[in-house]
């Protein structure tokens, strides 16, 4: 078994590599530190076991010999053991020393290097690290040599002149820059100090060398030190929702979809699952059963992904498969539920253009005839109700439960102080309420659409967002219409 040193990337999750990725995903073991990317510990097995050795408020992080032995003794105990790193384990990360003690001691190990932040941090700024005629050199220095164990020489850093990088550099700031002063750089030499860099929090401070040391800058921070530091090609901090912070409510299971659109626009997420999917009431017993007599139905209808996935396992468990729906029409929602059935393997006959119940009931050919409508415990009776007025006869079957997720404490912090709520069915608005009711309510209240929007006027929100189409892509883009940066700033 193998000890992996990984280089996690600077922040954004998406900048871990594949092999990153690949051995992150088998791991028996995470070690990881305070500016190892927390969200990537997601992509190891949830029966992993994850330890921290960082830094944290209140609490020294490991001493070295003791991060080394626990990473020899894990990897010679047999484990799969991803020691992961911020950026790259060998840029001032003292991944050097871990190998040592791992070779020393005779544990296999490999090294996945990772993007470091001193590149991709002025990347996210819009600044590149070299330029024609600007930079024909990048020196990466720290700031802190004592941990470094050697001196750094800053006036000859200052004479080699080209782009200067400088990591964890904030604290000694004045120095470094007086120092770079006396080796000959111009106190107008332009500076670009940017914090949390590839992160919804990335700041970015424009100064010169003269003014660094009076600028109030954060760390961690990556400081930019040369010509290069006065280009600026913006496109990180431009987005449409960058610096906003969004609340998704939607079940872990169907929250990536509208999280990734977010990330991808800007915006920082904090994921509160309010919803939970369970078994229904029954252990699933009626909808296997109906699922084994669907040939006896005119109509399958769908106003739900979960539904889909949980009658296509149902049909599975009573050993047959999308055949059976041979000769059944078969309705969707919304493009939500006809995808899930794509990716069963059926095209949904009937989509309504608009994706509520009503619509769904006027785009129905009229009766006779049976419909199966596998769903969620509690729902509303309009569809039911609407096809039995259109004569047909209908089998209602629980294919699943909602119940009322419960949010980490953390997740409920960081909701405190956010600009938007999105709610994406009824049933959100009521378990956000049940969870955190006692919350702020953020500046702004999206729906996906009239019906969700309803349920949260009556329960005494004010809506802000109705999506005009009732998607996730829609609630998106009424979103930013609302949020955006050409829209109104929130408080
Ligand atoms: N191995 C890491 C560097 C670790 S030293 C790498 O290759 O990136 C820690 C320093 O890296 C911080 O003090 C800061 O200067 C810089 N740094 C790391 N991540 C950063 C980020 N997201 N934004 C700004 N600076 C960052």
């Amino acid at each position: 078994m193998t000890v992996y040193l990984v280089g996690g990337g600077p922040g954004d999750p998406g900048l871990i590599t594949v092999r990153g990725a690949e051995v992150l995903a088998r791991a028996d073991v995470v070690v990881y530190d305070r500016l190892s990317v927390t969200s990537l510990l997601d992509l190891a097995p949830a029966r992993a076991e994850r330890i921290s050795v960082g830094k944290a408020p209140g609490r020294a992080s490991r001493p070295q010999a003791e991060i080394n032995a626990l990473l020899v003794e894990r990897g010679r105990a047999g484990q799969e053991v991803v020691r992961l790193k911020g950026g790259d384990p060998f840029v001032f990360a003292r991944g050097g020393e871990e190998v040592a003690a791992l070779r020393a001691a005779g544990v296999t190990f490999e090294i996945v290097p990772g993007i470091t932040s001193a590149v991709a941090v002025p990347a996210y700024a819009g600044v590149p690290v070299t330029h024609r005629g600007l930079a024909s050199s990048f020196t990466i220095v720290t700031g802190q040599e004592g941990e470094a164990g050697l001196p750094v020489d800053w006036e000859a850093v200052a004479r080699v002149g080209g782009t200067i990088a400088v990591l964890m550099g904030v604290a000694k700031r004045e120095e470094i820059a007086r120092r770079l002063m006396a080796g000959g750089l111009p106190a107008d030499t332009p500076v670009a100090a940017v914090t949390w860099g590839t992160r919804p929090e990335q700041r970015t401070v424009r100064t010169t060398l003269g003014g660094l040391a009076g600028e109030p800058i954060e760390s961690p921070a990556v400081m930019l030190v040369g010509a290069v530091a006065r280009l600026e090609l913006p496109w990180y901090e431009s987005r449409p929702l960058f610096g906003r912070r969004v609340i998704v409510t939607r079940a872990r299971e169907q929250a990536s979809g509208l999280v990734e659109r977010l990330h991808e626009l800007g915006a920082a997420t904090v994921e509160l699952p309010v919803i939970e999917i369970g078994e229904p009431d029954d252990g699933g017993v009626a909808l296997r059963e109906a699922a084994g007599r669907v040939g006896e139905y005119d109509w399958v209808v769908f106003t739900s992904a979960n539904a889909v996935v949980r009658f296509f396992a149902a049909l599975g468990a009573v050993g047959s498969d999308t055949r059976a729906l041979g000769g059944r029409r078969v309705a969707a929602i919304g493009p939500g539920t006809a995808d899930a059935l794509a990716t069963a393997g059926v095209r949904a006959d009937l989509v309504p253009e608009r994706f509520v119940a009503e619509a769904l009931l006027d785009a129905f050919p009229p009766g006779p005839g049976r419909v199966l409508l596998p769903r969620a415990a509690v729902a509303r009776d309009a569809l039911p109700a609407g096809l039995a007025g259109r004569g047909f006869t209908v089998d209602v079957v629980e294919a699943y439960r909602t119940i009322v997720g419960r949010p980490s404490s953390e997740a409920l912090a960081a909701a405190a102080t956010a600009s938007a709520v999105t709610f994406t069915s009824s049933s959100t608005v009521t378990n956000y309420l049940a969870v955190a009711g006692d919350l702020p309510v953020p500046p702004v209240v999206a729906c996906i659409g009239p019906i969700t929007a309803d349920t949260a006027r009556a329960a005494g929100l004010t809506v802000d967002v109705v999506a005009a189409e009732h998607t996730i892509d829609g609630l998106v883009t009424a979103l930013v219409e609302t949020l955006g940066r050409a829209g109104p700033t929130p408080p």
